[in-house]
């Protein structure tokens, strides 16, 4: 029955028709059970969205009540009271400059939205030749063809790209405690992003990242102080900085925006995945004053931004996600993720000396470890190997979830997991690489 109607989102249909495929039927706190009862640890937060847990009675209890109220009503031309509280909210805890809020309903649009307001600023400055993108190696910004034409990952984005417009492309620094190259990759990012400043920025609208972390390339950590040297540089040079906060952002990191971790302000701001706790599907694309004040103008001047959405503003939506900040707020869930953060660590250290485990990247609770099949080499396991995949599989017969990004294990539980439960996941997480990658042997 499963199999007859659905297709899959970044699925192999044949592979998964010849799978025993998992059915979801409730939640629980950081667990999740299918339809024969079984308990699994949400061990990648529903892909990256969870932060308290599911069925939260708070939260649930937030949608009921704007249920009562109203479902939904459009935010073209009016408002709603939910969606007005919750911009004066985020601007609040927004990195400094973040005055404006355009609501939209995923990641995706959310950057489309960033991308087309980049865009048309410089438009309605009257420099409509700055209308390029700078993106960065192995970048992820959702699956909308704006945001895949500044993605940069060639197994998602490369079939596409005779449709895409194009960007220019700087490395992402890669920089972890365990490579030694740190230094020199944050200064070939900076020295990238300069000379085509140097050279282009005339036509540049735009620099697009994840900051600190980027999440689809394989949680990949920067080098400290690589991204507030961006930001300098965007100032310098006259370019917008656009930060997809769609992954790091609401705690994630260790702040409650990674930007926060370098003091870095953009111009723009993409936020999603957490924003509502992980509930329901809303998005914003904060802007500064400066950025909003480029399209307030008379009508006739033709400076408005024409884009929405259908359910843009939704009060069930913005009516949760102000639940879920006074969750944050109350249940001191960013202080918490930094003291998680390093259980977490110190329970991993013994996963370094297995012989496939070529690196743990972390910041925060956002957790990589890239499998290798020789560790001394580093040589990578072949694609085909799907270590990543079976790894996962094997998580789940341990009981937690979690989607690999290729050879990599990925470990993104709800930032409300307890100690208690983090050590459980931590325990089925070392397992599951140790019993695959070396046969079965015991720790
Ligand atoms: C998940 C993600 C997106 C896309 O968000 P959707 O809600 O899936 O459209 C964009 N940017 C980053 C960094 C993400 O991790």
């Amino acid at each position: 029955m499963n199999k007859a109607n659905l297709w899959h989102p970044f699925t192999q249909m044949k592979d998964y028709n010849d799978s025993n495929p998992l059915i979801i039927e409730r939640g629980e706190g950081v667990r999740l059970f299918d339809v024969q009862g079984k308990a699994y640890y949400d061990g990648f937060s529903s892909v990256w969205l969870n932060v308290h847990g599911h069925n939260v009675p708070e939260l649930n209890e937030a949608i009921t009540d704007q249920l009562g109220r109203v479902a939904h009503s459009t935010l073209l031309g009016m408002a709603n009271v939910p969606a007005i509280e919750l911009a004066e909210k985020l601007t609040r805890i927004a990195p400094k400059g973040l005055s404006k809020v355009f609501y939209s309903d995923s990641g995706a649009t959310g950057v489309e939205i960033a991308i087309k307001m980049a865009f048309q600023y410089w438009k309605n400055k009257g420099n409509p030749a700055k209308n390029k993108f700078i993106t960065m190696n192995q970048a992820y910004h959702g699956d909308t063809i704006g945001a895949v034409s500044v993605g940069a990952i060639p197994l998602y984005h490369d079939v596409f790209r005779p449709m895409l417009f194009p960007s220019h492309v700087i490395p992402y620094p890669y920089a972890y405690r365990h490579d030694g190259g740190a230094a020199a990759a944050k200064e070939a990012t900076l020295s990238a992003l300069r000379d085509l400043l140097e050279t282009s920025c005339e036509e540049i609208a735009a620099l697009i990242v994840e900051p600190i972390v980027q999440g689809a390339g394989g949680i990949i950590v920067m080098p400290p102080g690589c991204l507030c040297e961006m930001a300098s540089l965007c100032r310098k040079y006259d370019v917008l900085l656009i930060a997809d906060e769609v992954a790091t952002g609401f705690g994630r990191t260790g702040e409650m925006f990674a930007c926060e971790l370098e003091d870095v302000s953009p111009d723009l701001m993409v936020i999603g995945k957490g924003l509502t706790g992980g509930y329901l599907p809303v998005a914003a694309t904060l802007a500064t004053d400066e950025v909003y004040s480029a399209f307030y103008a008379d009508y006739e001047e033709q400076k408005t931004f024409f884009h929405g959405h259908s359910f843009t503003g939704n009060p069930l939506g913005c009516a949760v996600a102000l639940a879920s900040l006074k969750l944050f707020e109350e249940r001191g869930i960013v202080e918490g993720v930094k003291k998680k953060a390093s259980f977490v660590e110190h329970k991993l250290e013994a996963l370094i000396e297995r012989p496939h485990a070529g690196e743990i990247r972390q910041k925060g609770l956002m957790i990589g470890i890239e499998l290798v099949r020789d560790k001394s080499s580093r040589e990578p396991y072949d694609w085909a190997d799907r270590i990543g995949v079976r790894t996962a599989m094997r998580a789940r017969e341990l009981g937690m979830l979690t989607r690999p990004l290729g050879n990599v294990v990925v470990f993104i539980p709800p930032l409300a997991s307890t100690e208690e439960e983090l050590d459980a996941m931590t325990d089925i997480l070392t397992k599951s690489i140790v019993d695959v990658t070396e046969g079965g042997a015991s720790l």
